[in-house]
């Protein structure tokens, strides 16, 4: 079974997982063949231990997981082969003590590094005198401790970046891509456990004419204060998101018919109550659906709610329609 999401983690552990079983494998081929049996059985046995962490990522998709085991599977394949071949494989821990900040929580890739770096000063003649051990110590402690700094300022732009990439930056509100999440998880909230959900799809009306009679920065400020108004109404477990231009889209935990369409009523009512524009009010339109047992993903529950919003365009704007009148 493959994946179902990708991720950067996932692809690295297969890259380097892959890479480092061809390669053992390719030195454990060549030290059979010149009958270095013990050395030729730890490659095989290092190409099993790094196979499986990457077979089990491969399969269940969990990279942090695997990664971290990946880690400390490397480190202690990488100290298997320090004891065995002695410092040939010095050159090999640099690599295993960056990749483990590429695979694993940083501050297990910070315990697997120094536990191989002092494992190392503890083996009897592993280095050729004591500025050899120093310089070791030092500059494999230097990698660690640059590799912990770039893997935090890695870790905080992406969590930034990801908190930028849901917002909307007009209104600050959750954007599309929030809400598609959101709503794929309500579906299975209610899916698994029967918590009742409804979804009100609502659009400014006539609002071309707000731009065109005023301009387009008298239509951000409408949209913007149509954000702060819906932000505002919203209760405990309701969200608000701007789907896109001047729609917005409302989730909330309702288990009734008559209980989203008071709630719908109560938007429609706020909002007209409180928008205003240059040319005065301002008003929306709204299109409600209550998720139902036979609609799978978001997109069914949606479209509902959206032909809902259509009708209540059509029937004169300034008003609702609840789905589950239409069906
Ligand atoms: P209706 O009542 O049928 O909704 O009429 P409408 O004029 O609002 O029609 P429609 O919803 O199709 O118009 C959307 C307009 O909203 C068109 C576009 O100029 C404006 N708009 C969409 N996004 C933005 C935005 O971010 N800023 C501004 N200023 N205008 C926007
Ligand atoms: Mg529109
Ligand atoms: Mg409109």
């Amino acid at each position: 079974m493959k994946p179902k999401r990708r991720d950067f983690r996932l692809d690295i552990i297969v890259l380097l997982g892959s890479i480092t079983a061809v390669t053992i494998a390719s030195f454990g081929t060549y030290r059979a063949f010149a009958g270095q049996w013990p050395m030729a059985w730890l490659d095989l046995g290092i190409v099993v231990v790094v196979c499986l962490p990457v077979v089990y990522a491969w399969r269940s998709g969990d990279s942090v997981r695997a990664g971290n085991a990946l880690a400390v599977l490397n480190s202690l394949a990488t100290f298997a082969a320090c004891l065995v071949t002695g410092h040939t494989a010095l050159s090999w821990t640099y690599l295993v003590l960056l990749t483990n900040f590429f695979i694993a929580h940083r501050w297990l890739a910070v315990g697997c590094n120094v536990a191989l770096i002092l494992g190392m000063q503890l083996i009897p003649g592993f280095f050729h005198d004591g500025v050899h051990a120093a310089s070791v110590l030092i500059s494999a402690l230097l990698v660690t401790g640059f590799s912990h700094v770039f893997a935090a300022r890695t870790q905080d732009d992406r969590a930034r970046l990801e908190r930028l990439a849901a917002l909307d930056a007009l209104t600050g509100l959750p954007n599309r891509r929030s809400m598609e999440r959101v709503l794929s998880d309500a579906v299975d909230a209610f899916q698994r456990s029967g918590r009742g959900f409804g979804l009100v799809v609502l659009d400014l009306d006539k609002f071309k004419e707000v731009n065109d009679l005023y301009g387009h920065a008298a239509g951000d400020a409408a949209i913007a204060d149509l954000a702060s108004i819906l932000r505002f109404e919203m209760r405990r477990n309701d969200q608000v998101f701007r789907f896109g231009g001047e729609e917005f889209v409302v989730l909330l935990e309702v288990d009734s018919s008559a209980d989203l369409e008071a709630a719908t009523e109560r938007l429609r009512k706020a909002v007209r109550g409180a928008l205003r524009g240059p040319g005065g009010r301002i008003t929306i339109s709204l299109g409600s659906a209550l998720l139902r047992e036979q609609e799978k993903t978001w997109h069914d529950w949606f479209s509902r709610a959206d032909a809902a919003l259509y009708r209540a365009k059509s029937a004169g704007r300034d008003n609702y329609v609840i789905a589950d009148d239409l069906f």
